[in-house]
């Protein structure tokens, strides 16, 4: 097993909600969660080693001495960690032996490749039984802040510094490191089974998507190709937000599915008038059944939220979800769409997502906002949803 040795750089990795889990299942969420790492890292061509320790995981970059160019290798790896689904937090950090020199004089080279007059805080955690050291993290804030101090000419800001030193002690090593990069949060992917994401290529789905890959649920993304009302740019739109969730997911997410939905869209809008959406997300929702059925996902999963559009008022998504009997997750029900679309710009979604597509032109004049189900049976092609479970046959994968 791969040890911390004194005077390495290591990236520390804190998770969150797996730590409240019990021991059995946490173990495993861990194991899955250094699996994804590696899997995460290799992908982006890292090179780094993963260790399960504590309550932390370790990613100790390849053949890393404690050189200045080592400090950037380091950053770019926390950087990267940070992105992986179920990390909480990752920390670029000199591993020393824990005692209190030590620790001041990693603190005292940090603190030299600090601006000077900028405002700072020392945190410090020393985790473990009294006598395991014999000094207190109290005393490392207060001595580590004097010498910071007298290193770099700023003063101490508890409540809003610009920068923060932190120092965690465990058994024999300490970790100190000045920057900090948030991850998501969540589960470990591969921990909630799968979900068919039906995944339009626009703003919100990818977003959904993502919120899945978040909580631990692999995705199995499905594009249905609206023929003339679609077109070969907005299928790519597709494929290309699918490439960058592929990113978050690297060996769990290697195909989109695309199923042929030119004819059935035609016939609906020659056919329909003002519950045409409805019926067509009812055949959406129901390709994605049948896809779900045959692939073993446990649910189906959209982009809608409540009254964005009017097929997705609260009597609208009723009248739809009753074509299905597999659950339909909405991770975006109740955001608005511009934290939606800012969090399309975090992940990276949101320039795919906007690339000038042909437009839409399936949407009536008068689209019913307030529909029941019968009227929306009524109105719409009696084999229709047979026709889409047919269109589950299909599907066709583009690999990502
Ligand atoms: P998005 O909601 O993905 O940003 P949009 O706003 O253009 O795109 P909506 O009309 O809001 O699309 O569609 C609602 C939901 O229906 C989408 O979030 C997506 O889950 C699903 N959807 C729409 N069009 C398609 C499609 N061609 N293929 C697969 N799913 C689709
Ligand atoms: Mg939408």
């Amino acid at each position: 097993m791969n040890t911390v040795r004194s005077a390495d750089w290591v990236v520390l990795v804190a998770y969150g909600e797996i730590g409240v889990k019990s021991s059995g299942v946490r173990r495993e969420m861990v194991e899955t969660l250094a699996d994804n790492l590696r899997a995460l890292l290799a992908d982006r061509d890292l090179a780094a080693e993963v260790e399960a320790r504590w309550s932390r995981l370790f990613v100790h970059p390849a053949d890393s001495s404690t050189a200045p160019a080592d400090r950037e290798r380091v950053t770019r790896l926390a950087e990267a960690v940070a992105d992986c689904v179920g990390v909480v937090s990752a920390r670029p950090s000199l591993a020393c032996s824990a005692e209190l020199d030590a620790v001041l004089d990693a603190l005292r080279d940090f603190a030299r490749d600090a601006p000077a007059g900028d405002s700072f805080a020392v945190r410090a955690r020393r985790v473990g039984p009294d006598e395991a050291h014999d000094f207190s993290a109290r005393e490392i804030e207060r001595e580590g802040g004097s010498l910071i101090e007298s290193v770099t000419g700023a003063s101490v800001d508890l409540d809003d510094p610009d920068r923060t030193y932190r120092v965690e002690v465990r058994e024999d090593t300490a970790f100190v490191s000045a920057r900090e990069f948030s991850g998501p949060g969540g589960l470990p992917l591969g921990t909630q089974g799968k979900s068919v994401l039906l995944l339009s290529g626009g703003i919100d789905s990818p977003v959904a998507g993502y919120e899945l890959l978040r909580r631990g649920c692999e995705i199995v993304p499905l594009y249905l190709d609206l023929g003339d009302y679609g077109g070969p740019d907005h299928r790519a739109r597709a494929v290309e937000t699918a490439r960058v969730l592929r990113r978050y997911a690297p060996d769990r997410l290697d195909r989109l599915w695309v199923a042929p939905a030119g004819d059935l869209v035609a016939d609906l809008t020659d056919s329909v008038g003002d519950t045409r959406m409805l019926s067509l997300r009812r055949a959406m929702l129901v390709v994605a059944e049948s896809v779900a059925q045959r692939l073993e996902a446990h649910s189906v999963t959209t982009g809608e939220s409540l009254g964005q559009k009017s097929s997705q008022t609260g009597p609208n998504l009723a009248v739809t979800d009753a074509a299905v009997s597999l659950p339909v997750h909405r991770p975006l029900l109740t955001r608005d769409k511009n934290d939606v679309t800012e969090q399309a710009r975090r992940i990276g979604t949101f320039d795919d997502s906007t690339l000038p597509v042909g437009c839409e032109r399936v949407a009536p004049p008068h689209p019913e906002t307030n529909a029941t189900l019968a009227a929306v049976v009524a109105a719409e092609p009696e084999d229709l949803l047979e026709r889409a479970r047919s269109l589950a046959e299909s599907v066709e994968p583009v690999d990502l």
